[in-house]
């Protein structure tokens, strides 16, 4: 699973994901192959700019922000997040369910597996829609972190 970059009619995989910081402006996010990254920041210069690498997984990320990627679980099938503080730290279990959650455990596949069990990243479609299809809430049709999960909350 890739994420395409948005340079202009570029049909390259994205490799990085660039937050940019206008002056007086909200931030933007792209995600840009390694050509467009160069064209982007040179033709920015001088803008705080931030570079992180796309995760293996990422099929989205937040427009507007921080430089958060998106993934779905390959447990769970429910929306995780790649915060960009955890991404430069290089964490072993990097992926969490919420901005607020701070073991990165996957609930619901340690329910199924009865062992410990982190979130991590369905890398292929097949892995995406095993375990979203797998999943007993809304999160095929409408993909939301377990923090959110309709069927979770009692
Ligand atoms: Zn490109
Ligand atoms: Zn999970
Ligand atoms: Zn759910």
């Amino acid at each position: 699973m890739t994420t395409g970059c948005e340079g202009p009619l570029c049909r390259q995989t994205a490799n990085d994901l660039v937050v940019y910081r206008p002056e007086r402006a909200v931030a933007q996010v792209r995600a840009l192959c390694p050509a467009h990254r160069d064209a982007f920041t040179a033709r920015n210069q001088g803008a705080p700019m931030q570079v992180f690498p796309l995760a293996e997984g990422t099929h989205n990320y937040f427009a507007h922000g921080d430089g958060t990627q998106i993934a779905t679980c390959r447990h769970c099938g429910h929306a995780i997040y790649l915060y960009p503080k955890r991404a430069l730290r290089g964490a072993r279990e990097p992926w969490r369910d919420g901005e607020y959650d701070e073991t990165g455990r996957c609930t619901v596949g340690e329910e199924r597996q009865g062992i410990r069990v982190v979130h991590e990243p369905a890398v292929t479609l097949a892995e995406r829609d095993w375990a979203r299809a797998a999943s007993t809430c809304t999160t095929a049709a409408d993909p939301h972190p377990i923090a959110d999960c309709p069927a979770r909350r009692s």
